[in-house]
């Protein structure tokens, strides 16, 4: 894909957008031998030979991986409250990684992180009806019917939830654990459902994103997609 120098020397990391527009007004950039001057002027990273200083800029690796989110974790790269951040937990790859989407500071579980941000998009577009999985514990003995509502919709002050997939999978003393998949992403979704019912959610966490778990990886632990699994979400 083409793209402005400026972006594409920014996205380097070698400067700010500002910073990589001076420069090319300097002449310090070329495009394959010639030095660029226009700051308008498109290229592509990889098809095109981009120098800077006559150092040829090369693609960003593309990575994707799964993390076990703990609790108690924010799903960002920076915290001004100085709380630990995911970024924290994938430091050694070598390029900086985002959140796909966000799960809430006591949730744990499955957060997929990238630096594609075309896939991330993808993926959390709301047309897309990602499926997520979670495990949540409520506060109550519930019912099979208690959850049929869960699973038609529930009004929320955003609107009435999508039809989901509910089920009980035990009962422990006055709490139910319950999963559930849905298809949306709203903010604080599951505990909202469980809010707006009488059911709250005491213990929240997500066991498959888009059919990827964590299984095998303790809180805390990340790994990389596997081919076919990258293959499956493209
Ligand atoms: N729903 C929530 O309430 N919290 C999360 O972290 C994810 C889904």
């Amino acid at each position: 894909m083409e793209e402005r120098l400026q972006k594409i020397i920014a996205r380097a990391g070698l400067a700010s957008r500002r910073a990589a527009e001076e420069l090319i007004l300097k002449g310090r950039v070329r495009v394959n031998g010639r030095i660029a001057t226009e700051l308008g002027q498109k290229a592509e990273i990889g098809r095109d030979n981009i120098e800077v200083d006559g150092k040829r800029l090369l693609p960003e690796q593309s990575a994707y991986i799964v993390l076990h989110k703990p609790r108690e974790v924010v799903s960002t790269v920076h915290d001004p409250e100085g709380r630990q951040t995911v970024a924290e937990l994938v430091r050694d790859i070598g390029v900086r990684l985002y959140p796909v989407g966000r799960l809430d500071y006591a949730t744990s579980g499955v957060l997929l992180m990238t630096n594609d941000g075309e896939f991330a998009h993808a993926l959390l577009h709301p047309r897309a009806g990602v499926p997520k999985t979670y495990v949540a514990k409520l506060r109550g003995v519930m019912s099979d019917e208690d959850l049929a509502i869960w699973r038609k919709g529930i009004d929320l002050e955003d609107g009435k939830t999508l039809p989901a997939e509910a089920r009980i999978l035990r009962h422990e003393e006055e709490r139910t654990w319950i999963e559930l998949t849905i298809r949306e992403g709203r903010n604080q979704q599951v505990r909202r459902m469980g809010e707006a019912t009488g059911w709250p959610v005491l213990r929240l966490a997500r066991t498959e994103f888009v059919g990827i778990s964590s299984e095998g990886l303790r809180p805390g632990q990340w790994r990389f997609l596997t081919t076919d699994e990258l293959l499956d979400l493209r």
